[in-house]
């Protein structure tokens, strides 16, 4: 890269979000850039780790905008950025499309409705990474051949450090590259290096106290240099304590087969989980994301159990597309068994007396219908509780896998990036996993990172070429 090199938009990272709006912008005849942390040709970023599964708070992305927009509401429980909301909701199917025209192969991955816009080939149904030459992968491929054909350029080993800013408005980048710092000029920059869910400094700061005991379940290349960055800007940061994230086997700590699957919160949301003296401590019922929340914010989020039996783990254990049973076994993970509770304590390591009365207070709670007196009281958002009395029994020791930061850099419904007054900081944009305001709230609802990541790149891309900030104007 020349010293000063002048471009329309340039996009800080080259995932979903900064690829998308990279080739977007250059068909609409912009000088687009993505400047790309990663050195290799695979660099690894969220994007290319994904499952693939394109939804819309798990509905199908071409359902109407209408239909759409009430699943996000009640997903957030109306938590959400109603601008952000309708942005994704009437745009979702018409980015689909996109993709589709730019390369993408999509697929059925299961009989799920909303998996029908799965990246081919999906992933094998297995425990661990498998990545390599699966849809995601092959769509950033795809991506980068085409930003090429249209003159746009992505620099790998291109880590942005900081925006330039002149009078308040953004005239570019500085960025290490090569182990020198060099000054990017640029009309309009899109943050969209992902979020901050792999730094551990920013985790301690707003999640929990001990990332060290938190799964990072992505690719760890997301580190919140572009929050820091737009925060320095001026920019408002939204929703920083939600993360979307999973529940894994304790062991993925130490077994890398064991993630990013199986996930483990089907079961755990339909049985009990207990930390160790043997006690429930969260509520189950609000599902897994919620769960897995709850765990990391402890000093000890090592400390629970998942607490089941043979029909729980017949049914809810088999449901996922990559399900724990039988792939927590066949991924070397820890399954502890037998006929009663109180052995079942002994090889987990749990009090027995207290395990014992701990199921069968629950036991009688479902029974009696009195799930509401129960401390912490089990909600039914996840579906309705089984009491666990068929032997064999299992205990599954977890932990909490922390996938992405759902809040972020507050954005305006075409991506450009807000002050705390709500006015836009001239020529900042922010797509994809770096923003807030779409997900999280008090239910932690989920909206899709993909989806998300597709449609504001795009948008990003539009609104700057409506805007037509040239290099030359600068
Ligand atoms: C295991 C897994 C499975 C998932 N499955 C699904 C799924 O099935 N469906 C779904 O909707 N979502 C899924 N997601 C979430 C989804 O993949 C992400 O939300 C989305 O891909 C985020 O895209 P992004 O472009 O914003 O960020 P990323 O893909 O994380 O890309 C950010 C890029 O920025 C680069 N970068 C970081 N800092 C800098 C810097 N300072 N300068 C330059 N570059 C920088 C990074 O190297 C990286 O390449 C999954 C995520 C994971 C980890």
């Amino acid at each position: 890269m020349n010293e000063r090199p002048h471009f329309d938009l340039v996009a800080i990272g080259g995932g979903f979000a900064g690829l998308c709006t990279a080739v977007r912008g250059a068909e609409l005849g912009l000088r687009t850039a993505v400047l790309e942390a990663g050195t290799d040709e695979s660099y690894l970023c969220s994007s290319r780790w994904a499952g693939g599964i394109f939804h819309v708070s798990y509905h199908d992305v071409k359902l109407s905008p209408e239909e759409l927009l009430a699943a996000i509401n009640r997903q957030t429980s109306g938590e959400t950025d109603q601008e952000l909301a309708v942005a994704i909701a009437a745009d979702a199917g018409r980015t689909v499309d996109w993709l589709a025209s730019h390369g993408a192969a999509f697929t059925q991955a299961s009989p799920i409705g909303w998996h029908r816009f799965t990246l081919a080939p999906p992933r094998l149904p297995v425990a661990g990474q498998d990545w390599q030459g699966r849809g995601p992968d092959r769509l950033l491929s795809e991506l980068r051949q085409q930003l090429q054909e249209l003159q746009g350029r992505l620099f790998l080993g291109t880590r942005a450090a900081s925006l330039r800013l002149q009078q308040g408005q953004v005239i570019g980048v500085t960025a290490q590259q090569n182990s020198k710092m060099v000054d990017v000029s640029a009309a309009n920059v899109v943050i969209a290096d992902g979020g901050f869910p792999g730094s551990a400094e920013l985790f301690r700061k707003y999640i929990g106290p001990r990332p060290d005991r938190v799964l990072m379940r992505h690719a760890g290349t997301a580190i919140g240099d572009g929050l820091k960055m737009a925060a320095d800007a001026g920019a408002a940061l939204v929703g920083l304590d939600r993360f979307y994230g999973h529940l894994l086997s304790r062991d993925a700590m130490a077994n890398a087969v064991l993630w990013p699957y199986p996930q483990i919160d089907a079961v755990a949301t339909a049985s009990i989980v207990v930390e160790r003296r043997g006690d429930r401590f969260l509520d189950e019922g609000l599902g897994g994301i919620s769960i897995t929340n709850d765990l990391a914010r402890l000093d000890d989020p090592l400390c629970a159990t998942v607490i089941c039996d043979t029909p729980i783990w017949e049914t809810a254990g088999k449901t996922a597309q990559i399900p724990p049973n039988p792939q927590l076994l066949a991924g070397g993970g820890t399954l502890h068994q037998a006929d009663a509770i109180e052995a079942l304590a002994v090889v987990a390591g749990l009090p027995p007396e207290n395990l014992a009365a701990t199921v069968a207070e629950y036991n009688d709670a479902v029974r009696f219908n009195r799930l509401t007196t129960l401390l912490p009281e089990r909600s039914t958002r996840s579906g309705a509780p089984k009491r666990i009395e068929t032997p064999p029994f299992f205990a599954i020791p977890i932990c909490a896998g922390i996938t992405n930061t759902m809040g972020g850099i507050a954005i305006d419904e075409h991506g450009p990036v807000k002050r705390p007054d709500g006015s836009a900081i001239a020529r900042l944009y922010a797509a994809g996993g770096s923003t807030g305001g779409l997900e999280g709230g008090g239910a932690l609802g989920y909206v899709g990172g993909l989806i998300k990541a597709c449609v504001f790149g795009l948008r990003v891309a539009e609104h700057a070429a409506g805007q037509r900030h040239r290099a030359a104007d600068i």
